[in-house]
């Protein structure tokens, strides 16, 4: 079964966000901070280092990935939502280092900007809040 929601555009921020600032700490300060609760985001840019992580099915666990090196931001959508009274973003990632290889997952704490431009697009007339699923060991959409 499908379960959906149906919002509307609202407001859409154009950010720079902050050299050496962390990235998911940025964007979901940033969404807090303008009172975004349910949104979309793509990121460009590139970051000094990452943090991302895979989340194993079989053990219904994170596993974490740590690359230690620059790399630039190829692809990065994600979105807002609220859980736990916190707003919160889920957020995926590609990125490619100086001979092209890519690397990629969910981001976490621990990846540090070099650049970073945002466009986040709000959308309104739903709540978007997260519960958690046990099938999948996840916190998703309560809908
Ligand atoms: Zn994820």
């Amino acid at each position: 079964m499908i379960k959906f929601f149906e919002g509307k555009f609202g407001r859409i921020f154009i950010v720079r966000l902050p050299t050496d600032g962390d990235l998911l700490k940025s964007i979901e300060e940033f969404a807090e901070k303008v009172g975004v609760k349910a949104g979309v985001l793509w990121v460009v840019g590139a970051v000094k280092k990452a943090v991302v992580k895979y989340y194993s099915q079989e053990e219904k666990k994170y596993l974490k990935i740590s690359l230690d090196l620059p790399l630039e931001i190829l692809s990065c959508t994600g979105n807002i939502s609220r859980f736990k009274g916190k707003t919160i973003a889920h957020i995926h990632l590609v990125f490619g280092d100086k001979e092209g290889k890519t690397f990629g997952g969910h981001l976490d704490e621990g990846t540090i900007i070099f650049s970073a431009e945002m466009f986040l697009l709000e959308v309104k007339d739903v709540v978007l809040e997260r519960e958690y699923d046990k099938v999948t060991g996840l916190n998703l959409f309560k809908v």
